[in-house]
C-alpha cells in the first residue's frame, strides 16, 4: 500500500503540487499547482467535462460567479446550518472538529455525547473539553466600500447552477430530464485542513444538477450512479478500491431522500471520494419562495407542469487527482535498484513522449532528436526534451511523473531512421521509425 508521505513527496519534487505561498513559510489549508500538478489537473477536469457534458445530449455547461448575492445562501440554508462541531481543549486552547477526533460520530454529535467518548486531546494529550460551538465553514467578505455589506466566496458550485436553472429553461428549453454540470472553485474555512490536498480551505469541484420528472427519479438515479462508477474506471481507478455507501437516513441532509457516497482506499484509510444525492425539488422550491419566481417546468405538449426534482452527483477535483496518484503510484525493481514510476493512462500523463539524443556534445544527435522532438510536439502537443544526466537518469525521471514512452536518438538513428523507444511499465525497448509514432 502507498504511503501518503510517498505522494507528497513526488509531487513536492517533480512539481506537482506544492504547499501554497510556500515561500513565504507556507499558508495552512492551501495548495499550489506547478507544471506537471496543473497539466494532469486540468486533463482530468476535461476528462470529466467530456465525459458528462460534451458526449451527451442532455448536459449543458454553466459557469457562475464565485460571489453571489448572499440571499442564495439564505435560501439554501448554508448561513444557517453549514456549519462545523468546533471544540476547544481548555488545556492547550487548540481547536478541532469535534466528529474528526472522535470515532464514529456525525458532525451533528452533541456536547454530552462527545464528553461521553473519552476523548483525548490529540495535541496535548489530556481531556478537558470545552461545550461545542456551531462554527459556519462560509468564507466572509465584503463587496465594494461598505464593510457590512457582507458576501461569501461560495461554499459549493451547485447553488451557482441552480441559480442558473430558469435562464437555462427560458432560453435553451432543453427537454426533461437535462442536466447542468459547473466545475470551479469553492471555498471552506476547515477548522483544521489536513491529509495533503484532501481537506483544503479552497478546492475545485465539478458538479451536475440533473432536472427529473419527480415520478422517475429512481431510474435516474441508478443511471447516474453507473456513469460515475464507469467515469471512474475511465481515470484508471481500480473497482475494487471503491466502495459505495448508502448514507443512513438519519446522517443525511434532511432533505435528501436518498444518498450514495462512493469511497476510495486511500493511503489515510477508506474516506469520500465523491456523492450522488437525490435532493428532491429542495433548492428549486427554496429559490421560488426567496426570488418569488416561478421555477415550474412545463413538459413541452402536454401542458404537466411541476417542479423537477434533482439528482446531484457531485466531485471534488483534488480528491480525485489524489486518487488517481495514489492508484499510479508504483515501487519496483530495475536491475537491482528500486525504481517509481506513475502508471498514469496516457490521456492524462503531463507528457506523452520524452525525446533525448544519446549524448548531448555530438551535434548530429543533437539536430536529429530536435527533427524528432519538433515533428512529435506537432503531433501531440504535450511532449517534453530531456538532455541531462545520463540517459538512466533520464528514465528515472520521466518513470516519475508517468511519461509513457521515452525517445531517444542515438547513432544507429543517423544509419537507418529508426529510434530507440522505451516503454515506462516493460522498460523493454524496440525500434521504430519516428514517423509510425
Ligand atoms: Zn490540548
Amino acid at each position: 500500500m502507498v504511503k501518503m508521505d510517498d505522494i507528497v513527496s513526488l509531487c513536492k519534487r517533480r512539481g506537482f503540487i506544492w504547499q501554497g505561498s510556500d515561500v513565504y513559510g507556507g499558508m495552512a489549508g492551501t495548495w499550489d499547482f506547478g507544471p506537471l500538478g496543473v497539466s494532469l489537473k486540468k486533463k482530468v477536469m476535461d476528462a470529466w467535462w467530456k465525459y458528462w457534458v460534451e458526449d451527451r445530449e442532455d448536459m449543458y455547461g454553466v459557469d457562475a460567479a464565485i460571489i453571489m448575492n448572499p440571499q442564495v445562501w439564505q435560501a439554501s440554508g448554508h448561513t444557517e446550518t453549514f456549519n462545523d462541531p468546533l471544540v476547544e481543549c481548555k488545556e492547550c486552547h487548540n481547536r478541532f472538529r469535534a466528529d474528526k477526533i472522535a470515532e464514529g460520530v456525525s458532525e451533528k454529535v452533541t456536547t454530552e455525547e462527545f464528553k461521553a467518548l473519552g476523548v483525548k486531546c490529540p495535541n496535548c494529550g489530556k481531556e478537558n473539553w470545552s461545550e461545542i460551538k456551531q462554527f459556519n465553514g462560509m468564507f466572509r467578505t465584503n463587496v465594494g466600500v461598505d464593510p457590512d455589506n457582507i458576501a461569501y466566496l461560495r461554499p459549493e458550485t451547485a447553488q451557482g447552477i441552480f441559480t442558473n436553472y430558469k435562464n437555462v429553461v427560458d432560453t435553451i428549453y432543453p427537454d426533461l430530464p437535462f442536466g447542468l454540470a459547473q466545475q470551479g472553485k469553492a471555498f471552506r474555512n476547515e477548522i483544521s485542513p489536513r491529509d495533503f490536498i484532501f481537506r483544503s480551505r479552497e478546492f475545485n469541484q465539478m458538479e451536475i444538477e440533473y432536472f427529473v420528472d419527480p415520478e422517475t427519479w429512481e431510474e435516474h438515479f441508478d443511471k447516474l450512479l453507473a456513469g460515475c462508477h464507469d467515469f471512474l474506471e475511465k481515470m484508471g481507478l481500480k473497482p475494487e478500491s471503491i466502495h459505495e455507501l448508502d448514507v443512513a437516513a438519519e446522517d443525511r441532509a434532511h432533505y435528501s431522500k436518498r444518498t450514495i457516497d462512493i469511497e476510495f482506499d486511500y493511503p489515510i484509510g477508506r474516506e469520500e471520494l465523491m456523492g450522488i444525492a437525490y435532493r428532491t425539488d429542495f433548492d428549486l422550491g427554496n429559490i421560488q419562495r426567496v426570488s418569488g419566481k416561478n421555477m415550474e417546468y412545463i413538459v413541452k405538449g402536454g401542458g404537466k407542469r411541476f417542479i423537477p426534482h434533482v439528482i446531484e452527483p457531485s466531485m471534488g477535483v483534488e480528491r480525485l487527482l489524489m486518487a488517481i496518484l495514489c492508484t499510479a503510484y508504483t515501487e519496483d525493481e530495475v536491475n537491482g535498484e528500486k525504481r517509481v514510476l506513475l502508471r498514469l493512462s496516457e490521456d492524462l500523463t503531463p507528457y506523452r513522449f520524452c525525446v533525448s539524443p544519446l549524448l548531448k556534445n555530438k551535434p548530429e544527435l543533437v539536430a536529429k532528436a530536435q527533427e524528432v522532438y519538433d515533428m512529435l510536439r506537432k503531433k501531440y502537443g504535450n511532449v517534453t526534451w530531456d538532455d541531462s544526466g545520463n540517459i538512466g537518469k533520464r528514465y528515472r525521471k520521466q518513470d516519475e511523473i508517468g511519461t509513457p514512452k521515452c525517445i531517444v536518438v542515438d547513432f544507429d538513428t543517423l544509419e537507418d531512421g529508426t529510434v530507440t523507444v522505451r516503454d515506462r511499465d516493460t522498460t523493454e525497448q524496440i525500434r521504430v521509425k519516428p514517423e509510425e509514432l
